[in-house]
């Protein structure tokens, strides 16, 4: 895969990033280290792949050539959290919320999730496919070129079937590289509310071993809470999942701490996300077993809830990472430089683990191998520019940090933006 570093590499660029602030995220150490910010660095890419990361004056001549003096480059970014296919919004429900109602309350009698899962059935397949490749396209303005995304407002074999088919077809579209997870266990569908054992059954003895025999999914993903499913109910789910080969993560801790924490590091869990409430035994589970931490800025603001402490994790050596959380309940965002910008005033992460949150800290958590997150020789040809000189410039602008150019898989999929201001 990896080309040799030698003149006859000269001759095969495609194109050449001359000149930028480059943070390769790549780097070995702290979080200063790891982000190797760079100035006047060039990148050449030929087909899919990075083939130089340096100065100018050893750069291979390319075919293309764009002038970056001025402007950053990161690797593309990785959302490591996201709820991509879903019809309809809940406008009237945040209207509600801020009126004094309670999430849960407004949940349990049929609003919430369950209205999402009633508007996503009833749209057509190519309705929900249009809506999802919006948003696949409104992250990729964002710089991002991978993401995980879940199923979860399906709820039946049909629909969840359905829901990991229009994320595989996005991916093989080429709009962005999608680390597909099972998230059958997101909520009790309507039709079961009175019988929620039943509906475990299913999704682990229905619904599971059909979306592993159709290879729709990476992961599975059980959202245990209050409210939500029971620690028993999650170690079923999680546990049939990693039985059918599936990497295994969590939303875990998001209002009351069940112990999911400590079950994914069981398992052996690639993250476990949210954490607003999580024990010091959780945090030490996580760091023994290598969960990545994943923190989710737009849910907790959208709920007015007090942000994790990255100190926490950043003391037990916990890798933490960002995602948008991209939903139609308590995150409608695909803009995860401000979730990087939040995270870094909230949680109180630095601008360096900021970043290194929706590079390759969220390449980990997402499961994404191969050099993701990273910009290096060898590594996968992912990029975003962005029109700023200094690319902690994400992290500190409070959002709109569109990318004026994004590469993906050494394809252009993303040009001129309006340029960043700060
Ligand atoms: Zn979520």
């Amino acid at each position: 895969m990896m080309r040799p570093m030698s003149k006859s590499s000269a001759e095969i660029a495609d194109l050449l990033f001359a000149d930028a602030c480059v943070a390769t995220c790549a780097g070995e150490g702290d979080p200063l280290a790891r982000l190797d910010v760079r100035a006047r660095c060039s990148v050449a890419t030929a087909g899919d792949r990075v083939v130089y990361v340096g100065p100018r004056e050893g750069a291979p001549t390319a075919r293309r050539t764009f002038e970056l003096a001025g402007a950053s480059i990161l690797p593309g970014l990785v959302d490591p959290h996201t709820h991509l296919v879903f019809a309809g919004n809940r406008v009237d429900e945040l209207s509600r919320r801020m009126r004094g109602e309670d999430y849960r309350a407004i949940a349990a009698e049929g609003g919430g999730i369950a209205s999402t899962v009633r508007a996503t059935r009833e749209a057509s397949d190519d309705a929900l496919f249009e809506l999802t490749a919006a948003r696949a396209r409104a992250l990729r303005a964002f710089g991002v070129t991978a993401c995980e995304a879940k199923s979860g407002y399906g709820l039946s074999l049909e629909h969840e079937l359905r829901s990991l088919r229009v994320l595989r077809r996005v991916d093989e579209a080429g709009l962005l590289r999608v680390s597909a997870t099972f998230l059958g266990a997101h909520a009790i569908p309507p039709e079961r509310r009175d019988d929620r054992a039943r509906y475990v059954d299913e999704v682990v003895e229905e619904v599971l071993p059909a979306v592993a025999e159709e290879g729709l999914a990476d992961a599975v993903d059980v959202y245990c809470d209050d409210g939500a499913f029971t620690l028993a109910e999650a170690r079923r789910v999680l546990t049939a999942g990693k039985a059918h080969g599936l990497a295994v993560r969590a939303h875990a801790g998001q209002f009351a701490d069940l112990g999911a924490v400590e079950l994914v590091a069981e398992l052996a869990g690639l993250s476990a996300d949210h954490l607003e409430v999580v024990s010091d035994a959780g945090v030490a589970a996580m760091a023994a077993a290598g969960v990545v931490a994943v923190l989710l800025p737009g849910a907790w603001r959208t709920l007015r809830q007090e942000a994790p402490r990255a100190e926490r994790f950043r003391e037990a050596g916990v890798a933490m990472a960002i995602g948008t959380d991209l939903n139609p309940g308590t995150s409608p965002t695909a803009d995860l430089p401000l979730m990087a910008a939040l995270a870094v005033r909230d949680a109180g992460m630095t601008i360096e683990e900021s970043l290194l949150g929706i590079t390759t800290a969220a390449a980990r958590a997402a499961g994404f191998g191969g050099g993701a997150g990273t910009l290096r020789v060898g590594g996968p040809a992912d990029l975003a520019v962005f029109a700023t000189p200094d690319p902690r410039s994400l992290a500190y602008g409070l959002g709109g940090a569109r990318a004026s150019l994004v590469l993906l898989g050494g394809r252009i999929v993303v040009e001129a933006a309006e340029p960043l201001i700060w």
